[in-house]
């Protein structure tokens, strides 16, 4: 018999929009929760109070962080589940006859948008875009003033190109015209300053995984707590919003990971930004005709970088060199990552979906060295 053994370098991930490393502090809370408040926060005993206390105490956490009242925080899974409930509870109470979105947004938006207006025969409406991704401001207007009585959803950082929305000038278009604003925040919550008053949502959504939190554990901002038909239905957890037994060791987590993100934003938008733009340049330096998707050097998130290649490098091996090279990165969206299907955010910017297009997203833990050494990797698959 042979023992082998395998030297494998650790890849360097450079894919975290679709998920973020757990910090370690947070899962130091995560841990003693699970050992130390195991009761169900329902349960009017000691040990169900003691999880109803931890559940309470992050509420407020976020809630703080948010500018929001802890009365208009709801947990929830995640961030699908979130534009989920949000979207189908507003349209179950009728008090909306249409929706207005883009067709860049999360699947998570687009999918459950198209059923319930299948379903409920209700409006469905497409703001245009730019060239370069932004939403038409002019269109918008014309759209609310046609309908009204409508909700809006758009996402605040798109989660493929980072192209970030002029929240204030949308939210004031929406209050003018009397609509609703519902924005897909989960790349854009633990990144910015997120103060909901000041931004002007109606609904935002937040998911613990993108901001080194755990997986499976989200939550929902409602202004005002207005109150809509939830989608979970089967006990009166989350003030009858969100039925089911509340994920405690995960909540707890969540709460950690915001607050440890909110207090250390500056530092990590300079560190982030410094590796995106350095990225950037190189490129520029090193690929004769390499394009940036969206709008990389303008109002876009400092996480997110998407990158088209010249002709020359071929889309289905680009991947696997990449993660042969030890990069970690997606094609596409986080969703369709692993899956071969064409980006329909780059389809509608133009790009003919057979180019050899990548997203790189970073992190507080990606150094310099990782942003050069994967310059290096594609000018020689350019070249190569
Ligand atoms: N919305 C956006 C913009 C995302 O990037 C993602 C995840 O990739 C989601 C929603 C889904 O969030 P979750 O993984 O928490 O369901």
């Amino acid at each position: 018999m042979f023992n082998f053994v395998i030297m494998k370098r650790k890849a360097v991930y450079f894919d975290n929009a679709a998920s973020t490393p757990l910090d370690r502090e947070v899962l130091q809370v995560m841990e003693h929760c699970q050992w130390e408040v195991y009761g169900n926060p329902s349960s009017v005993h000691e040990h169900g109070r003691k999880a109803r206390v931890e559940l309470e105490q992050s509420r407020r956490t976020i809630a703080g962080i948010m500018n929001v009242s802890p009365s208009e925080v709801f947990f929830t899974s995640g961030g699908t589940e979130a534009n989920n409930a949000i979207l189908w509870g507003c349209a179950l109470d009728g008090r909306i006859r249409n929706f207005i979105t883009s067709p860049l947004e999360h699947p998570a938006v687009l999918r459950p948008l198209e059923l319930i207006c299948r379903e409920k025969g209700m409006g469905l409406h497409y703001v245009k875009n730019g060239n370069t991704g932004h939403v038409d401001l002019e269109h918008l207007s014309l759209l609310l003033g046609k309908y009204p009585d409508a909700l809006v959803s758009l996402m605040h950082a798109n989660n493929e190109t980072g192209n970030l929305i002029p929240v204030k000038a949308v939210a004031e278009l929406c209050r003018e015209h009397g609509a609703l604003f519902h924005s897909d925040t989960v790349q854009t919550i633990g990144k910015f300053e997120t103060n909901i008053q000041k931004l002007g949502f109606d609904y935002a959504v937040a998911s613990a995984h993108k901001f080194h939190g755990p997986k499976g554990a989200g939550f929902m901002v409602i202004k005002g707590g207005r109150e809509f038909s939830p989608i979970i239905r089967g006990g009166g957890q989350e003030r009858n919003m969100r039925a089911g037994t509340e994920n405690v060791y995960g909540i707890a987590g969540m709460a950690k990971a915001l607050e440890i993100s909110a207090g250390r934003i500056e530092k990590d938008m300079e560190h982030i930004s410094g590796l995106k733009s350095e990225l950037i340049r190189l490129l520029y330096e090193n690929i004769d005709g390499v394009q940036f998707n969206g709008d990389a050097e303008g109002s876009s998130l400092y996480t997110i970088l998407n990158i088209t290649l010249p002709a020359r490098v071929d889309p289905e091996m680009l991947l696997p060199a990449l993660d042969i090279e030890g990069y970690s990165v997606s094609t596409g969206s986080a969703c369709s990552s692993g899956s071969n299907k064409g980006s329909h955010v780059l389809e509608a910017l133009g790009r003919s979906g057979t180019e050899a297009s990548l997203r790189v997203s970073f992190s507080r833990y990606n150094t310099i060295d990782e942003a050069r050494g994967l310059a290096g990797v594609l000018k020689k698959l350019c070249t190569g």
